[in-house]
């Protein structure tokens, strides 16, 4: 079954309320005619307002990149979920390989924001991957698949296909390294063969897979030609509405 493709921009912690506003002006323009591919940035929670203000009518989606596990409460310094679908968000970035690194989100605390995004009617994107150490001593499919099984802990079936998952080999983030095409739809491949063990078909069929580390223009055709990517989490190359634009074209059918 063909999915529709799904490209997303992580614009970390880069982009002060008014640059957004001009990136999404530029998106707003340069996406226009992107067919049926679904397009969503994720601003620095500061700019979130201003990108939706600046996208607004253009259909591409805004998101958050990392929820608090509680919707209100004492919790100094975080966001909440429902807060952030309030003001408009649809989706919320989870497992992030920086957010896993500089900010202890292990498996527990992956799985504990997915229910907090779900629960606040977000559409989580939950990111796992494996490191350079780990692939080089041929755990790369093993460690993404653990990240998985700890991360859907809990879901019904409802509530697992409403996620996107985004297999990210950390080594290839922000490094310039790329996954080679056989190399990414390798591992999305297994990705799609341990969601059919453990679901229903329909579940692995719809369930969109974006490849994420160092996507750019120059390299997006090939890797969304491979079979069992339907996407990309595009960091860097999102900064730069011209370069993330022809990433989106290079997702149309
Ligand atoms: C990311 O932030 O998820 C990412 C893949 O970054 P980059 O494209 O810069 O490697």
């Amino acid at each position: 079954m063909a999915r529709v493709p799904f490209i997303a921009g992580n614009w970390k912690l880069n982009k002060a309320p008014s640059e957004a506003a001009a990136l999404a002006k530029a998106l707003k323009h340069k996406l226009a005619d992107r067919g049926d591919v679904t397009v969503a940035v994720f601003p620095t929670a500061l700019s979130i307002q201003a990108t939706l203000q600046s996208i607004a009518g253009s259909g591409v989606g805004v998101g958050i990149q990392d929820i608090s596990v509680s919707p209100r409460g004492a919790y100094t310094g975080t966001n909440s979920g429902v807060m952030a679908r309030a003001l408009g968000c649809t989706y919320v970035l989870v497992g992030h390989s920086e957010r896993r690194l500089y900010y202890g989100e292990d498996e527990a605390k992956v799985s504990a924001r997915i229910r907090a995004g779900l629960d606040a009617g977000l559409l989580p994107i939950v990111c796992v991957g494996e490191t350079l150490a780990q692939r080089r001593a041929g755990q790369a499919d093993a460690v993404v698949h653990d990240q998985l099984a700890g991360a859907l802990v809990g879901l019904n079936h409802d509530e697992v296909v409403k996620l996107t998952l985004a297999y990210e080999p950390v080594w290839a983030i922000g490094t310039g390294e790329t996954a080679t095409p056989a190399q990414a739809q390798a591992v999305h491949a297994s990705i799609r063969s341990w969601l059919t063990n453990a679901y229903p078909a329909y579940i692995p069929n719809q369930m969109r897979i974006q490849y994420g580390g160092s996507v750019k223009p120059s390299n997006a055709a090939e890797l969304l030609a491979c079979p069992d990517i339907d996407g990309a989490l595009v960091g860097g190359a999102s900064l730069n509405a011209e370069d993330f634009a022809a990433i989106v074209a290079a997702a149309i059918a």
